[in-house]
């Protein structure tokens, strides 16, 4: 048996491989040493006969609550990726592989490859997007912006500014799909009314050296909203600054969350600036997204913050107070919707794919309100 992860986003450490029924690995820190449980690795030379791969170290993870519950994923063609029984014992997270196998791909969640990316920017490039590089990050990748629409109503879109909640692209590759379909008469009725400006991936040096949480120098990025620097979060300082250009009167960060199994947004109400009104259109926009699509709901979540003790270092709170936006962060799960289980797949590519492209409805939904906060 090998097993190897020097490839793109690829995470894994082998302590021991000498026992197929106890074999030995540990997730590496991102960068920064603070956080980790993003994995992804190779298992070579199965030989059709079962393993048990054990990662001791789960339980120093950022989120080890997490585990419970939590299905590892897996695949043999790396396009359909399933759940393969795991357990959390006494501090590790222990994955049973099945017979029948030869070679096979694991990951914390079906990864979004780097590759991948450039098709989603080719793709919308073909489809009629502008694609603009805001800048440079610290590894040297390019931070990349789509614009679409020609409305008055300046909308941004980002996703991935936690490089390992992949299920955040995927649901990209939903959303842009669906509002650059020329026979999707909502898609025209918004590009009509709205410019977006469309951030896929907020984090490509994380993406690709396998983080769960920071960039190349171990910055949270949705730490970094209200003082960002070239320096430290390049990536967050570019896309500001272009905001601070276009003005906002929408914008929605895309994220996937370790613990909770369910579709779910968290509001920027613990701003100073917020209002009534404010809240009246958050919460039309989410009764409309569960209209349009039941994973997602309202009743789990995060707790409301209390009016004034926002976290302005948020991207949510930062663009809600500095434009008088409604801005947003959506969570998906990355163990599945618990209300409408799926015990195969778990939250899948697919499902945050369907959730991405139904957005469209919600967004329609609350153009009128927001052509007062041009
Ligand atoms: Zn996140």
């Amino acid at each position: 048996m090998h097993i190897s992860s020097t490839f793109d986003a690829g995470n894994i450490e082998v302590v021991d491989i000498s026992d197929r029924d106890d074999v030995r690995l540990r997730i590496v820190k991102d960068a920064g040493g603070e956080h980790s449980q993003w994995f992804h690795f190779r298992v070579s030379g199965l030989d059709g006969e079962p393993a048990t791969l054990v990662i001791e170290n789960a339980h120093t993870t950022s989120y080890p609550k997490a585990w419970n519950g939590y299905q590892a994923a897996a695949s043999v063609d790396r396009q359909t990726w399933i759940r393969l029984p795991t357990s959390y014992e006494d501090g590790a997270l222990v994955i049973q592989v099945p017979a029948g196998l030869q070679t096979l791909w694991l990951a914390y969640f079906a990864p979004y490859s780097r590759e991948r990316h450039h098709d989603l920017i080719a793709s919308a490039v073909e489809e009629g997007a502008l694609h603009e590089v805001l800048g440079s990050t610290l590894d040297g990748e390019d931070l990349d912006l789509l614009t679409l629409g020609e409305g008055e109503l300046p909308i941004w879109v980002i996703a991935r500014q936690h490089p390992g909640e992949t299920m955040a692209e995927w649901w990209m590759e939903g959303f842009l799909g669906r509002l650059l379909d020329r026979d999707d008469a909502l898609a025209r009725k918004l590009l009509g009314a709205a410019t977006f400006y469309v951030v896929p991936n907020m984090n490509p040096d994380g993406s690709r050296r396998g983080h769960l949480r920071t960039n190349a120098v171990g910055a949270n990025l949705n730490r970094e909203w209200a003082e960002p620097t070239m320096e430290r979060a390049p990536e967050v300082k570019l896309v500001r600054d272009r905001m601070d250009r276009t003005g906002v009167v929408l914008s929605l960060d895309v994220h996937g969350d370790e613990e909770l199994p369910y579709n779910f947004i968290s509001g920027p109400e613990g701003v100073p600036s917020w209002t009534d009104e404010r809240e009246e259109v958050r919460q039309r926009f989410e009764r409309a997204y569960e209209d349009a699509n039941p994973d997602f709901q309202r009743v789990h979540g995060y707790g409301r913050d209390e009016p004034g003790k926002a976290n302005l270092t948020m991207h949510t709170n930062q663009v809600a107070e500095r434009f008088g936006a409604l801005a947003m962060t959506l969570e998906m799960p990355f163990k599945d919707n618990a209300d409408a289980p799926d015990e195969d797949a778990g939250w899948s590519p697919e499902r945050s794919a369907q959730l991405g492209a139904a957005v469209l409805h919600p967004l329609a939904a609350v153009l009128d309100e927001l052509r007062a906060y041009v």
